[in-house]
């Protein structure tokens, strides 16, 4: 079978959205893409995470042609895609339906700087992309033109979120820090008016982050912590 690695490595963060409380049910997908293959590896539509198996996995290219695979590619496979046209670096995209990230969605509101922790993301605002029907060009499109210079994250309107990552551990990690961001955001505002960090008082953290955030294996940095 194809990108073997990818496969187990895909089934076994689906675990890990469910532990989490990422998903729920068969909502969200996940992708590893590999530049030299010019090959995606993305979850199956509609297979609950724990009943997934390595071979269920589909590998397909990023014009949509399936090149191995008995399952159908999950519906938001074109979403995945604009990710790794837009972003050279991405080898990974987490796509969920998460409870706190959605909330700021539905409200149309952005997930802006409440915390340092934004950063992870390497941004100090989250872009909201446009409410559109699930598993459309339209919706991959809209995310193309959203998505702006720097940020490894999306709020999709009335639907959840998505972040890509150079790995999936680093695609995941943005997710859970995009999504512990979200809550501190929405419980600030249940409680009254939210202090954001100015884009100066950004612009120190990104200073440290290029200090402290991981290296990768590649000897280069990484925006954050995440993995
Ligand atoms: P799939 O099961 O097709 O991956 O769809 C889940 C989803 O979140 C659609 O937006
Ligand atoms: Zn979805």
């Amino acid at each position: 079978m194809l990108m073997e690695q990818a496969r187990d490595e895909i089934v076994e963060y689906g675990h890990r959205m469910m532990q989490d409380g990422l998903a729920q049910g068969t909502s969200g997908n996940l992708s590893v893409y590999d530049p030299e293959q010019e090959l995606m590896a993305i979850s199956p539509s509609g297979i609950p995470y724990d009943e997934t198996r390595p071979e269920d996995i589909v590998i397909m290219r990023l014009s949509g042609e399936i090149v191995e695979g008995k399952t159908r590619p999950s519906s938001e496979y074109l979403l995945h895609s604009v990710f790794y046209q837009v972003r050279e670096e991405a080898r990974a995209v987490v796509h969920a339906h998460a409870m706190y990230c959605t909330t700021l969605a539905c409200l149309g509101t952005r997930l802006k700087a409440i915390h340092y922790a934004i950063a992870d993301a390497g941004t100090n605002e989250i872009p909201l992309v446009p409410y559109h029907t699930f598993g459309t060009q339209d919706l991959a499109d809209a995310v193309r033109e959203t998505i702006g210079e720097t940020s490894n994250g999306i709020l999709l309107a009335n639907h959840g979120m998505a972040a890509c990552g150079h790995s999936l551990k680093n695609a995941y990690g943005i997710a859970l820090a995009m999504e512990w961001c979200a809550e501190l955001q929405w419980r600030c505002m249940c409680a009254g008016a939210p202090h954001y960090l100015s884009a100066k008082q950004m612009e120190g953290v990104m200073k440290r982050y290029e200090t402290y955030g991981q290296v990768r294996p590649d000897g280069t940095k990484p925006h954050g912590y995440s993995g």
